[in-house]
C-alpha cells in the first residue's frame, strides 16, 4: 500500500479557533472520518482516559480501543517514551531544534515517525479507508505528516487576533464530561498576540506542497453554507444542515474544544460580537493591522 492513499484533512489554527467545530462539519460527509486531536491521543487519550466525543472514556470507546489495542502490537516506542519525545521537540521553545531535525531525523526520531506512520495508518483502516480529519492544530504535527508522505490537504482556520484574544482572556473551571479537563486559566496579551502570529506564519510556511484551504472562522460561523462550497468535491447526505446550522453530531473525537461533548451541535455565532470587544487603543491597532496580514 503507498502511503498516499492514505489522505489527511489537516485542520491547523491556533487554538480557540473554531478548529473542533470545523472537524465535526466536515466530518459529517460521507467520504470523511473526524478524529479530533491526533497527536494528543497517547497523552489525553490512553495515558489519561479522557471522554471521546462518543460519550465513552478513549480506552472503552469502540473505535479508539481497537485502533490503541493494533498499535499497541506494532509500535517501537511505549506510550510514555512517545508522549516524551513529542514533548521534546513538538513546540515553540524548541522551533530551532525541530526544524533540524525534521530534516536530519536521528535514530529516536525516525522510530518515532515510523510509530506515528503506523497509528494513521490503523485508524485509516479501522474507518474503512475514509479520509482522516485530524484537527491536532499544530504546525509541526503538519510539516512530520507532510514529511512522512502522507496524501495532506491543509485546511488553514483563521480567528481574527482580537477575537482570540477576547476568549483567551476568560477563566473556565475543568468539567471532564464537558469536555474541560482542566481549569483554563487566561493567558497574558503579549503571550497570545506573539504566538498567534507565529502559529499562523510557521502553518503557512509548512503547508507548502499541500494542497491549502484557507477558512475564516468568522465566516465559518455567520455563513456556514458558503464555507461549505470549499469542500464541494465531499458528498454531504443533507447539505441544508449547513443553511439551518444543525443539528451536527460528533463521532470519535479525542481532544479538542468542549463543543465536541454535545449530542447535538449547532453553529452558534458568538454572543459577544467581535465588533463590540474592548482592547485599549494601541492593542487593538496591532491586532487589526496583524489581522490583515493573514486575512
Ligand atoms: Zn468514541
Amino acid at each position: 500500500m503507498e502511503l498516499k492513499e492514505i489522505k489527511i484533512y489537516y485542520i491547523a489554527g491556533y487554538s480557540r479557533s473554531g478548529s473542533t467545530l470545523l472537524d465535526i462539519l466536515i466530518g459529517s460527509a460521507n467520504e470523511t472520518f473526524s478524529c479530533g486531536e491526533i497527536c494528543f491521543l497517547p497523552e489525553n487519550g490512553i495515558r489519561d482516559n479522557e471522554f471521546c466525543s462518543c460519550g465513552k472514556l478513549v480506552n472503552d470507546c469502540i473505535f479508539w480501543k481497537q485502533v490503541i489495542h493494533r498499535w499497541n502490537k506494532v509500535r517501537t516506542f511505549s506510550n510514555e517514551e512517545y508522549i516524551n519525545i513529542y514533548k521534546k521537540y513538538f513546540r515553540n521553545k524548541r522551533l530551532f531544534l525541530f526544524l533540524w531535525r525534521i530534516y536530519f531525523p536521528n535514530v529516536e526520531l525516525i522510530a518515532f515517525f515510523e510509530d506515528t506512520k503506523r497509528l494513521y495508518k490503523i485508524i485509516w483502516q479501522e474507518n474503512h479507508n475514509k479520509i482522516i480529519v485530524d484537527s491536532s492544530k499544530s504546525p509541526y504535527v503538519l510539516l512530520m505528516l507532510k514529511k512522512i508522505g502522507f496524501n495532506v490537504t491543509t485546511i488553514h482556520i483563521v480567528r481574527n487576533l482580537r477575537g482570540v484574544l477576547f476568549s483567551t482572556s476568560k477563566f473556565l473551571e475543568s468539567n471532564p464530561s464537558d469536555g474541560v479537563e482542566k481549569d483554563i486559566v487566561p493567558r497574558s496579551k503579549a503571550n497570545v498576540i506573539l504566538t498567534w502570529v507565529l502559529t499562523n506564519s510557521l502553518i503557512f510556511l509548512f503547508a507548502k506542497g499541500t494542497n491549502l484551504l484557507k477558512i475564516s472562522y468568522d465566516k465559518l460561523l455567520s455563513d456556514p453554507f458558503t464555507t461549505l462550497k470549499a469542500f464541494s468535491h465531499l458528498t454531504f447526505s443533507d447539505p441544508q444542515l449547513f443553511h439551518f446550522k444543525g443539528p451536527f453530531f460528533p463521532g470519535h473525537l479525542v481532544a479538542g474544544g468542549r463543543v465536541r461533548m454535545k449530542k447535538e451541535i449547532f453553529i452558534e455565532e458568538n454572543l459577544m460580537k467581535d465588533e463590540n470587544i474592548q482592547l485599549g487603543k494601541v492593542i487593538d491597532f496591532l491586532c487589526r493591522s496583524l489581522d490583515k496580514i493573514f486575512k
